[in-house]
């Protein structure tokens, strides 16, 4: 049984968890055998993606390397049980996974941060996200906005907030820090641009590590003391999202660009430019449908 048997009840509770209501994972009824998710800790192998990036992460958990001479960043790594399979997918692709120099999380809940702890102690890298995410992961994951103090994970100690703007370096690339806060307070998303060769020539291409839009069924919107931006948060995340041009979308749960045919994931399911568009949507309606309830 998983350490996070325990935690069914819970589940139960928030039955919109990480917002993946509606989608496949969730549409049959949920028994204690469903906690976590199977998928959540289910491998796939490791492979390139392009220029500076590697998938890392799980069947269904995202986690990203970016690596450059001299310098190893990991986005996201899953929850806690998951950092092992992080590890061993890094090793398999010939690098270190001690060498990872910082870790960046788009979103502090745990099934993405809760591993980040583990990876930190081994490594040495420093966790970074939002400033109010960082917080949270400092917490354990305690005083969440929408789950209180009901999942927690193990407390990262090693933290560095960034701002909208802020500028991870890596080798010769560079990670450009998106707010993108409501799902958490702050929410992160990293652009990243690269050269890749196409035909003899260098062409630039940009990927966008993104974090999650989704509203949360038990989240309060209106008057909800511990965020009171939360609506405005969302807002402005959908109008960065909105300007932003890229080749590759990350996203930190597969979900939302796996085909579902059975295939394990590749590099042809991060070449989505439709994906965000119709994960906002989703957003923007479960936002209005809340506050519509909540305004009664
Ligand atoms: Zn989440």
């Amino acid at each position: 049984m998983s350490a996070y048997s325990s935690l069914f009840p819970i589940f139960q509770r928030h039955r919109a968890l990480f917002g993946l209501v509606g989608t496949a994972l969730f549409s049959s009824p949920l028994s204690a055998a469903d906690w976590p998710p199977a998928s959540w800790t289910e491998t796939t192998p490791a492979f390139h993606i392009a220029g500076p990036i590697y998938y890392v992460g799980g069947r269904e958990l995202a986690a990203y390397l970016i690596h450059d001479e001299g310098c190893d960043v990991l986005v996201n790594v899953g929850m806690e049980d998951n950092s092992a399979l992080v590890q061993q997918s890094i090793y398999s692709l010939g690098f270190q996974p001690n060498d990872i120099d910082t870790i960046l999380i788009t979103q502090a809940h745990m099934d993405h941060a809760g591993g980040a702890e583990n990876i930190s102690q081994a490594s040495g890298a420093v966790v970074a996200g939002g400033a109010a995410d960082v917080e949270l992961m400092q917490r354990g994951g305690l005083q969440d906005y929408v789950f209180g103090d009901d999942l927690p994970f193990t407390a990262v100690s090693n933290t560095k907030a960034l701002n909208h703007g802020d500028e991870v370096q890596c080798g010769d690339h560079t990670l450009t820090t998106i707010a993108t806060p409501g799902h958490t307070p702050g929410g992160s998303s990293w652009r990243l641009r690269f050269p890749v060769e196409n035909d003899g020539k260098s062409v630039m291409k940009t990927a966008l590590l993104a974090g999650s839009v989704s509203v949360l069924s038990d989240a309060q919107l209106i008057d909800n003391e511990h965020y009171p931006q939360v609506v405005s948060d969302f807002r402005s995340t959908y109008q960065r999202f909105e300007q932003e041009q890229f080749d590759y979308f990350l996203p930190d749960h597969l979900i939302f660009i796996d085909p579902r045919n059975g295939e394990a994931p590749k590099p042809a399911w991060f070449e989505n430019q439709e994906a965000l568009a119709k994960i906002l949507q989703r957003s923007k309606k479960q936002l209005e449908k809340k506050l519509a309830e909540e305004a009664g």
